[in-house]
Protein backbone atom coordinates (compact mmCIF):
# COMPACT_ATOMS: atom_id res chain seq x y z
CA UNK A 1 0.00 0.00 0.00
CA UNK A 2 1.74 3.24 -0.47
CA UNK A 3 0.43 6.23 1.83
CA UNK A 4 -1.04 9.20 0.63
CA UNK A 5 1.02 12.39 1.08
CA UNK A 6 -0.06 14.75 3.41
CA UNK A 7 -1.28 18.46 1.83
CA UNK A 8 1.95 20.13 3.52
CA UNK A 9 4.25 17.66 1.74
CA UNK A 10 2.05 18.19 -1.86
CA UNK A 11 2.39 21.80 -1.18
CA UNK A 12 6.72 21.30 -1.10
CA UNK A 13 5.99 18.90 -4.01
CA UNK A 14 4.19 21.79 -6.22
CA UNK A 15 7.05 24.11 -5.26
CA UNK A 16 9.73 21.32 -6.97
CA UNK A 17 6.71 21.03 -9.55
CA UNK A 18 7.18 24.38 -10.40
CA UNK A 19 10.45 24.36 -10.43
CA UNK A 20 11.12 21.71 -13.14
CA UNK A 21 8.50 23.61 -15.36
CA UNK A 22 10.23 26.90 -15.07
CA UNK A 23 13.49 25.13 -15.80
CA UNK A 24 11.99 23.63 -18.77
CA UNK A 25 10.84 26.24 -20.31
CA UNK A 26 14.11 27.96 -19.57
CA UNK A 27 15.49 25.19 -21.86
CA UNK A 28 13.11 25.82 -24.17
CA UNK A 29 13.72 29.41 -25.37
CA UNK A 30 17.00 28.11 -26.62
CA UNK A 31 16.51 25.27 -28.40
CA UNK A 32 17.34 26.16 -32.06
CA UNK A 33 19.53 24.44 -34.26
CA UNK A 34 23.35 25.11 -34.22
CA UNK A 35 22.54 24.61 -30.50
CA UNK A 36 24.52 21.45 -28.74
CA UNK A 37 22.78 19.47 -26.40
CA UNK A 38 25.03 20.10 -23.38
CA UNK A 39 24.49 23.71 -23.81
CA UNK A 40 20.46 22.88 -22.91
CA UNK A 41 21.97 20.99 -19.39
CA UNK A 42 24.44 24.15 -18.72
CA UNK A 43 21.23 26.68 -18.78
CA UNK A 44 18.68 23.77 -16.59
CA UNK A 45 21.96 23.15 -13.92
CA UNK A 46 22.18 26.87 -13.49
CA UNK A 47 18.88 27.44 -13.41
CA UNK A 48 18.01 24.89 -10.96
CA UNK A 49 20.77 25.98 -8.72
CA UNK A 50 19.95 29.74 -9.06
CA UNK A 51 16.80 28.60 -7.28
CA UNK A 52 18.39 26.99 -4.17
CA UNK A 53 17.32 23.85 -5.69
CA UNK A 54 19.69 20.31 -6.86
CA UNK A 55 19.45 18.37 -10.06
CA UNK A 56 18.40 15.11 -8.40
CA UNK A 57 19.73 13.44 -12.03
CA UNK A 58 22.86 14.68 -11.57
CA UNK A 59 24.58 11.68 -10.05
CA UNK A 60 21.85 9.06 -9.53
CA UNK A 61 23.29 5.78 -10.23
CA UNK A 62 26.03 7.32 -11.71
CA UNK A 63 24.38 9.68 -14.14
CA UNK A 64 26.49 12.64 -15.17
CA UNK A 65 24.05 15.40 -15.79
CA UNK A 66 21.40 17.40 -15.10
CA UNK A 67 19.33 16.84 -17.97
CA UNK A 68 18.48 13.30 -19.39
CA UNK A 69 18.46 15.20 -23.00
CA UNK A 70 17.27 12.53 -26.27
CA UNK A 71 17.63 13.05 -29.35
CA UNK A 72 14.97 11.37 -32.19
CA UNK A 73 15.33 7.63 -31.71
CA UNK A 74 16.75 7.97 -28.38
CA UNK A 75 13.60 7.10 -26.43
CA UNK A 76 15.31 8.71 -22.72
CA UNK A 77 18.39 8.46 -20.63
CA UNK A 78 20.67 10.23 -23.13
CA UNK A 79 23.54 12.11 -22.31
CA UNK A 80 24.01 15.98 -23.14
CA UNK A 81 26.75 15.54 -25.81
CA UNK A 82 28.80 18.56 -28.18
CA UNK A 83 25.91 16.97 -30.38
CA UNK A 84 24.57 20.16 -32.06
CA UNK A 85 21.05 20.15 -32.78
CA UNK A 86 19.48 20.66 -36.52
CA UNK A 87 15.99 21.55 -37.96
CA UNK A 88 13.62 18.87 -38.35
CA UNK A 89 15.34 16.95 -34.92
CA UNK A 90 13.03 15.87 -32.10
CA UNK A 91 14.95 16.50 -28.18
CA UNK A 92 13.20 14.75 -25.56
CA UNK A 93 14.16 16.94 -22.35
CA UNK A 94 13.84 15.25 -19.25
CA UNK A 95 14.31 17.35 -15.47
CA UNK A 96 14.36 16.71 -11.72
CA UNK A 97 14.69 18.45 -8.58
CA UNK A 98 15.60 18.30 -5.18
CA UNK A 99 14.42 20.90 -3.08
CA UNK A 100 13.19 20.99 0.79
CA UNK A 101 13.48 17.27 0.62
CA UNK A 102 11.10 17.04 -1.84
CA UNK A 103 11.68 15.77 -5.52
CA UNK A 104 10.09 17.57 -9.02
CA UNK A 105 10.04 14.98 -11.72
CA UNK A 106 8.99 16.05 -15.71
CA UNK A 107 9.55 15.86 -19.56
CA UNK A 108 9.29 17.62 -22.94
CA UNK A 109 9.80 16.62 -25.80
CA UNK A 110 10.46 19.79 -28.17
CA UNK A 111 10.74 20.19 -32.02
CA UNK A 112 13.57 21.79 -33.15
CA UNK A 113 12.60 23.94 -36.03
CA UNK A 114 10.54 22.51 -38.55
CA UNK A 115 9.35 18.53 -38.36
CA UNK A 116 8.12 16.47 -40.51
CA UNK A 117 4.13 15.86 -40.83
CA UNK A 118 4.43 12.22 -38.99
CA UNK A 119 7.11 13.48 -36.04
CA UNK A 120 5.06 16.22 -35.27
CA UNK A 121 1.75 14.08 -35.13
CA UNK A 122 3.87 11.76 -32.77
CA UNK A 123 4.42 14.77 -30.52
CA UNK A 124 1.25 15.84 -29.94
CA UNK A 125 -0.27 12.48 -30.05
CA UNK A 126 2.57 11.56 -26.88
CA UNK A 127 1.15 14.96 -25.29
CA UNK A 128 -2.25 14.05 -25.32
CA UNK A 129 -1.84 10.91 -24.44
CA UNK A 130 -0.39 11.96 -20.88
CA UNK A 131 -3.93 14.08 -20.70
CA UNK A 132 -5.19 10.92 -21.37
CA UNK A 133 -3.49 9.12 -18.37
CA UNK A 134 -3.90 12.25 -15.82
CA UNK A 135 -8.03 12.11 -16.50
CA UNK A 136 -7.66 8.22 -15.21
CA UNK A 137 -5.63 9.29 -12.45
CA UNK A 138 -8.78 9.50 -10.03
CA UNK A 139 -9.37 8.39 -6.18
CA UNK A 140 -10.99 4.78 -6.62
CA UNK A 141 -9.53 3.87 -10.58
CA UNK A 142 -6.32 1.73 -10.62
CA UNK A 143 -2.85 1.85 -12.04
CA UNK A 144 -4.08 -0.19 -15.29
CA UNK A 145 -6.68 2.53 -15.70
CA UNK A 146 -3.90 5.20 -16.46
CA UNK A 147 -2.16 2.50 -19.11
CA UNK A 148 -5.07 1.68 -20.44
CA UNK A 149 -5.87 5.40 -21.57
CA UNK A 150 -2.50 6.24 -22.36
CA UNK A 151 -1.93 2.93 -24.53
CA UNK A 152 -5.37 2.91 -26.53
CA UNK A 153 -5.21 6.70 -27.25
CA UNK A 154 -1.70 6.67 -28.52
CA UNK A 155 -2.29 2.81 -29.90
CA UNK A 156 -5.50 4.09 -32.07
CA UNK A 157 -2.42 6.88 -34.55
CA UNK A 158 -1.01 3.74 -34.94
CA UNK A 159 1.51 4.61 -32.62
CA UNK A 160 3.56 2.06 -30.15
CA UNK A 161 3.62 1.82 -26.43
CA UNK A 162 7.30 1.66 -24.94
CA UNK A 163 7.15 -1.49 -22.26
CA UNK A 164 10.56 -1.14 -20.89
CA UNK A 165 9.60 1.97 -18.86
CA UNK A 166 6.95 3.35 -16.77
CA UNK A 167 5.96 5.96 -14.66
CA UNK A 168 6.16 6.14 -10.72
CA UNK A 169 5.20 7.31 -7.66
CA UNK A 170 7.49 10.29 -6.26
CA UNK A 171 7.72 12.06 -3.08
CA UNK A 172 11.26 12.08 -0.60
CA UNK A 173 12.75 9.83 -3.31
CA UNK A 174 12.34 10.52 -6.92
CA UNK A 175 11.42 7.32 -8.08
CA UNK A 176 8.66 5.73 -5.15
CA UNK A 177 6.26 2.72 -5.62
CA UNK A 178 3.57 2.12 -7.47
CA UNK A 179 4.97 1.84 -11.05
CA UNK A 180 2.95 3.72 -13.65
CA UNK A 181 2.74 2.01 -16.88
CA UNK A 182 2.25 3.22 -20.33
CA UNK A 183 0.20 0.07 -21.06
CA UNK A 184 -2.17 -2.32 -19.05
CA UNK A 185 -6.07 -2.90 -18.35
CA UNK A 186 -8.57 -1.16 -17.05
CA UNK A 187 -9.79 -2.22 -13.02
CA UNK A 188 -6.04 -4.00 -12.70
CA UNK A 189 -3.37 -2.99 -10.64
CA UNK A 190 -2.71 -1.24 -7.13
CA UNK A 191 -5.51 1.05 -6.00
CA UNK A 192 -5.19 5.05 -7.00
CA UNK A 193 -6.23 6.93 -3.31
CA UNK A 194 -6.80 11.08 -3.17
CA UNK A 195 -3.03 12.43 -2.11
CA UNK A 196 -1.20 9.70 -3.62
CA UNK A 197 1.45 11.51 -6.04
CA UNK A 198 2.94 10.00 -8.84
CA UNK A 199 4.37 11.03 -12.33
CA UNK A 200 2.73 9.97 -15.65
CA UNK A 201 5.36 9.96 -18.41
CA UNK A 202 4.15 8.09 -21.64
CA UNK A 203 7.23 7.02 -23.83
CA UNK A 204 5.43 6.30 -27.67
CA UNK A 205 7.34 5.43 -30.27
CA UNK A 206 6.76 5.88 -34.48
CA UNK A 207 7.35 2.61 -35.41
CA UNK A 208 7.67 -0.62 -33.72
CA UNK A 209 7.68 -0.99 -29.36
CA UNK A 210 11.18 -2.58 -29.11
CA UNK A 211 13.78 -0.34 -27.49
CA UNK A 212 17.57 -1.31 -26.88
CA UNK A 213 20.07 -0.07 -24.27
CA UNK A 214 22.64 1.97 -25.97
CA UNK A 215 26.18 0.62 -25.29
CA UNK A 216 27.14 3.30 -23.00
CA UNK A 217 24.48 1.59 -20.22
CA UNK A 218 22.20 4.28 -20.39
CA UNK A 219 20.25 5.53 -23.35
CA UNK A 220 17.52 3.53 -24.58
CA UNK A 221 17.04 4.01 -28.26
CA UNK A 222 14.15 2.52 -30.80
CA UNK A 223 15.43 -0.49 -32.24
CA UNK A 224 13.77 0.45 -36.09
CA UNK A 225 15.81 3.97 -35.52
CA UNK A 226 12.22 5.94 -35.86
CA UNK A 227 11.31 8.81 -33.48
CA UNK A 228 10.35 8.37 -30.25
CA UNK A 229 8.55 11.52 -28.19
CA UNK A 230 8.17 11.57 -24.34
CA UNK A 231 6.16 14.01 -22.35
CA UNK A 232 5.80 13.91 -18.30
CA UNK A 233 4.37 15.28 -15.69
CA UNK A 234 3.71 15.03 -11.68
CA UNK A 235 0.24 15.11 -10.41
CA UNK A 236 -1.67 14.10 -7.48
CA UNK A 237 -4.76 11.60 -7.12
CA UNK A 238 -7.82 13.27 -5.96
CA UNK A 239 -11.51 12.84 -6.21
CA UNK A 240 -13.10 13.39 -9.20
CA UNK A 241 -10.04 15.01 -11.16
CA UNK A 242 -6.07 14.79 -10.70
CA UNK A 243 -4.08 17.86 -9.76
CA UNK A 244 -1.27 18.74 -11.55
CA UNK A 245 1.96 19.86 -9.82
CA UNK A 246 4.19 20.62 -12.94
CA UNK A 247 2.79 22.28 -15.79
CA UNK A 248 3.67 23.14 -19.89
CA UNK A 249 2.14 26.52 -19.08
CA UNK A 250 5.08 27.96 -19.14
CA UNK A 251 6.98 26.81 -22.16
CA UNK A 252 3.46 26.83 -24.02
CA UNK A 253 2.66 30.90 -23.18
MG1 LIG B 1 11.48 12.36 -15.69
MG1 LIG C 1 9.87 10.20 -14.04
Amino acid sequence: MVAPKTEEEILLMKENGILVSRTLAEVGKIIAPGVTTLELNRVAETFIRDHGAVPSFLGYDGFPAALCISVNDVVVHGFPSDYVLKDGDIVSVDCGTYYKGYNGDSAYTFAVGEVDPETAKLLEVTKASLYEGIAAAVDGNRVGDIGHAVQSYAESFGFSVVRELEGHGIGTRMHEAPGVPNYGRKGQGPKLRNGMTICIEPMINAGSKSVYLDKNGWAVRTADHKNAAHFELTVVVRKGHAEQLSTFDFIEC
